[in-house]
């Protein structure tokens, strides 16, 4: 079995069990950046350069979604041939914070519903011969077979 290991390292924990986005947060303002921020608070009024590694929430609200015909350039890697997929923006349960993410393999927008709970999943975007590179994705929160998410 291949190792699997994030594609994008430093913005994404490719754990399988539990993936995470890893975003900072400005030890001053509080304030949540994603990509993460390591110069200096992007907030304006704050500019303070006491950022920390957080992992962001892996539960969010949709609140746009659409159908990406266009094969993205690399440094980009896509699957040949290219299959349109959908992508999502998910607003995170406690950063309040819009991320974008491909959907999940087998679930089209006719699957999506603004408004509705989502989560990110791990998925393999490419392989070589000894390790699978995951990327996050999002998949509708009901979809997901975790044994370990109580249901409430
Ligand atoms: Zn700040």
């Amino acid at each position: 079995m291949k190792t699997k290991v994030s594609a994008l390292d430093g913005w994404f924990d490719a754990n399988p069990e539990r993936p995470r986005l890893i975003g900072s947060r400005c030890g001053s303002c509080r304030s949540y950046f994603f990509p993460k921020e390591t110069f200096a608070c992007r907030n304006p009024s704050c500019g303070s350069a006491e950022l920390a590694d957080v992992a962001l929430s892996a539960t969010g609200t949709l609140w746009s979604y659409t159908d990406n015909h266009y094969q993205p350039p690399a440094p980009y890697v896509s699957p040949e041939p290219f299959v349109p997929y959908a992508i999502a923006a998910v607003e995170l349960a406690d950063e309040k914070m819009v991320v974008l993410g491909q959907v999940a393999h087998g679930v089209a927008t006719a699957d999506l519903k603004v408004g509705m709970r989502m989560e990110l999943v791990a998925e393999t975007l490419y392989s070589d011969d000894a390790k699978e590179y995951l990327v996050w994705k999002w998949t509708p929160a009901a979809r997901s077979a975790s044994p370990a998410r109580s249901r409430s």
